[in-house]
């Protein structure tokens, strides 16, 4: 009996060693547990972090993308403007001296007698001119006096030293066109606008100013190539009264009108040249 309680003794203990033993196993198991519901938990954070790290990147790539096509697409429009502006209007572009080519140019250009003067600081200083941006119109104020006449005394100012004046282009009471100096070089014809304007000296017969009929056409003829030449429209044809408020030429400022004839007539031979 005795050895059954013993035994039922030791049986306990060893139950209870067993349970003793069974429970950390337990606890493990369950700290497992827990640790893998912790740890699956942040996995399912971190998978979810991951997500949205993922879904931000895409994001940010998805503008990036879009931030790129529209560069490319900005810099496509930019390079056709540049390309349309090259076509329609040319001199825009340009930043210094500039001609237009082609073979419009070079069919509506007049007879042109050139007679370049001597390059003297009296009347052909040899200063390049800047982009061409006008075209200045001048009376001679010297009645009767032909084209190459006063070509030669532009020429004589070299000498003589009278004063400084000259012209890119003198037009002549038979409609002949004198050029005294290149149209990339400064003439001293218009003060302030010698750099950027090339410059038109017209003869008259008389003291009215007037011009002859012969030399009228010429003008527009000149006036129209130097537009094609140059990328300008009639209304950039100006008088030396719009630079310094001279009367120059003396028929065009006191008669307004004629002046607006002049520039219809301009605008006529350009459509006809174009
Ligand atoms: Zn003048």
């Amino acid at each position: 009996m005795e050895s059954t309680g013993v035994n039922k003794e030791e049986q306990k203990k060893t139950v209870q060693k067993t349970t003793s033993k069974k429970t950390p196993q337990k606890a493990a198991t369950k700290k497992t547990v827990q640790k893998r519901t912790v740890s699956q938990s942040t996995a399912q954070k971190a998978g979810k972090s991951r997500k949205k790290t993922s879904i931000k990147q895409k994001r940010k790539t998805r503008r990036m993308v879009i931030s790129i096509r529209l560069g490319i697409v900005l810099l496509a429009v930019f390079f056709a403007l540049l390309i349309v502006i090259k076509i329609v209007k040319p001199s825009l572009l340009a930043k210094n001296y500039f001609e237009m080519k082609g073979e419009k140019v070079d069919a509506s250009k007049p007879d042109i007698d050139v007679e370049l003067l001597t390059v003297n600081p009296y009347s052909r200083p040899g200063t390049e001119t800047s982009k061409i941006k006008g075209i200045v119109v001048h009376y001679t104020a010297n009645p009767g006096a032909t084209a190459i006449a006063n070509r030669n005394y532009f020429e004589g100012l070299k000498d003589s030293h009278l004063t400084k004046t000259s012209s890119n282009f003198i037009v002549g009471l038979d409609g002949e066109i004198v050029q005294c100096v290149p149209t990339w070089e400064v003439a001293y014809a218009s003060n302030d606008r010698n750099i950027d304007t090339v410059s038109i000296e017209c003869c008259h017969p008389d003291e009215s100013g007037e011009f002859l009929e012969d030399t009228y056409q010429s003008m527009v003829q000149l006036c129209a190539w130097l537009c094609l030449k140059f990328d300008l429209s009639e209304k950039d044809i100006i008088r030396h009264y719009d630079v310094t408020g001279k009367n120059c030429p003396k028929y065009f400022v006191e008669d307004e009108k004629a002046w607006e004839n002049f520039h219809k007539d301009v605008k006529k031979a350009l459509k006809k040249a174009k």
